[in-house]
């Protein structure tokens, strides 16, 4: 317990991997110019590194692997916790002595942190030539031009429809299998630890018109699978007339249409039946049993809700801004249950030590935990961010230490529980889609059943992209092992 304790800020492997960066690969089209490309933190940033590969290969850039190669790095950073933003810095420190060998070279920091920071970046980190929010990634190929010129650029205007509805995602790391499409931006909640309202701006949501496009174009090149991503699908809503979320409220009986999360759930969803559809992450507020009777109804959208619950004390999540209560919660997981049955994986986003958490309310998340009976979930303890409403309105008053102890019985307790739903899956036969080898061993075969679960299977010489049932024949907390029945 203690190794764990010591540095955890984020612990499931996942998320674990989410922390860690991706960078672009190699790709030579024969351009005259290299980008590199590090993100960090959620799928949306990762999505959003796709489009900025786009704008800058429209301009004239391929993409490189290997940074000291680059006529342009991109840090495209998160600000979500405190630690994620000193990741950042430091790695900014360790291309100090690339720059000195390489002046020309343009260094640019974007998404969340530059949205926050803005020139305070440009003033902090001498290195950095242009700061660029999420929403002005069209402007890139001008700063970049400009930064070549000498001249240092900032551009963080948030815009009110800009959901790049128009530019196709260069793939990156991509294992031809899955891939992420980005079907709103924003957030229009204001949950009172969370600084993406401030970084990501107002919610609007993308023509679904060219969400569908996006699907069957990629399962043309024979992808099998898409993940909607949005910091709240369940909350999607477009029209015609209008694709910012506040104003479309407003005037909703005048449209001549709106199409919502679940319309556009089965509009993906018939893009063919071998397309699985998967989509995160759901707000407990909107979760509708209209999208619940849509997944049911449909094969091929896996039976997986990422539902966060934050805390499972009532007056916690009344201070976080959350907008339900225990009860609501419980119920959205009785109705997932009702509709979805016992094998829907639900997952869950935990925050120990918010601000006055006593320990009885501790006991509360920890007590949730154990009705919900979670398959796995990304745990954090409460890291405070400046301006939002819980920097501005409570004390950040729970010791590190404290944080860190209930952070790790929240752990223990997911530990088990991940154990025991796996458990449930042994003697059952399941389909999975291959994704590739095991990390482990090229003898064995890893896929994902419906329930977002990792399968690992010997390696019979099926591909990635293939479909295949499988009986599970053991498990550990993080991972079921089968075999091949058809
Ligand atoms: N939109 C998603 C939702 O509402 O569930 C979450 C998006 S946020 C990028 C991912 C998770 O980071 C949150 O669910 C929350 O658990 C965690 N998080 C956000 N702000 C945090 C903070 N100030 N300290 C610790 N964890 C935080
Ligand atoms: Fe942050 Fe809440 Fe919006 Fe999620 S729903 S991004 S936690 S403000």
């Amino acid at each position: 317990m203690e190794n764990i304790i010591k540095d955890i800020d984020i612990i499931a492997p996942e998320e674990a991997q989410a922390c860690d960066f991706k960078t672009t690969e190699e790709e030579n089209t024969g351009k005259s110019k290299k980008i590199y490309i590090e993100s960090y933190g959620c799928q949306m940033n990762f999505s959003d590194s796709e489009i900025v590969a786009s704008i800058m290969k429209e301009s004239g850039f391929d993409t490189t692997s290997d940074f000291e190669q680059a006529d342009v790095i991109f840090l495209n950073t998160c600000s979500i916790r405190e630690k994620a933003e000193q990741t950042v810095r430091k790695r900014l420190s360790q291309f100090n002595t690339l720059k000195k060998n390489k002046p020309e070279m343009t260094i640019g920091v974007l998404g969340c942190m530059a949205e926050r920071l803005k020139d305070k970046l440009l003033e902090e980190e001498k290195i950095v030539d242009v700061v660029v929010g999420p929403d002005a990634y069209r402007d890139l190929p001008n700063l970049v031009a400009s930064a070549e010129d000498g001249n240092k650029g900032v551009n963080t205007f948030l815009s009110r429809e800009e959901t790049y509805a128009d530019i196709s995602p260069v793939r990156l790391n991509s294992n031809g299998v899955s891939a992420f499409i980005s079907i709103m931006r924003g957030c229009d909640n204001m949950c009172s630890f969370c600084v993406v309202p401030f970084t990501r701006g107002r919610e609007r949501s993308r023509d679904p018109h060219s969400i569908v496009k996006e699907a069957q174009e990629l399962f043309d090149k024979g992808y099998k699978e898409v993940t909607l991503l949005g910091q709240n699908v369940d909350s999607y809503k477009w029209s015609p007339e209008e694709n910012n979320k506040a104003r479309l409220n407003k005037k909703e009986d005048k449209l001549s249409a709106v199409i919502n999360f679940a319309h556009l759930l089965e509009m993906v969803a018939k893009v063919s039946p071998a397309l699985r559809v998967r989509f995160s992450t759901s707000h407990p507020k909107d979760i509708t049993d209209e999208v619940l009777y849509t997944m049911k109804k449909y094969n091929n959208i896996c039976k997986y809700i990422h539902l966060p619950v934050q805390s499972g004390n009532s007056r916690v999540l009344d201070l976080m801004n959350r907008t339900y209560d225990r009860e609501w919660y419980l119920n959205r997981v009785k109705a997932i249950r009702e509709i979805l049955g016992k094998e829907c994986g639900i997952s869950s986003d935990m925050i120990a030590g918010f601000c006055t958490e006593t320990e009885e309310e501790h006991q509360d998340t920890l007590s949730i935990m154990d009705i919900v009976k979670y398959d796995f979930s990304y745990m954090f303890f409460y890291s405070e961010r400046p301006g939002t409403l819980a920097a501005k309105k409570f004390e950040d008053d729970i010791p590190l230490e404290i944080k860190k102890r209930r952070l790790a019985e929240i752990i223990e307790k997911q530990a088990s529980l991940s154990l025991q739903r796996n458990k449930l899956d042994v003697g059952k036969v399941q389909e999975i889609l291959i994704e590739g080898t095991s990390k482990r061993s090229q003898e064995q075969l890893k896929g994902r059943n419906s329930a977002n679960k990792v399968v690992i299977i010997p390696n019979n010489g099926l591909k990635p992209g293939d479909y295949a049932m499988v009986k599970v024949t053991d498990c550990s907390s993080a991972t079921l092992f089968g075999e091949i029945v058809s």
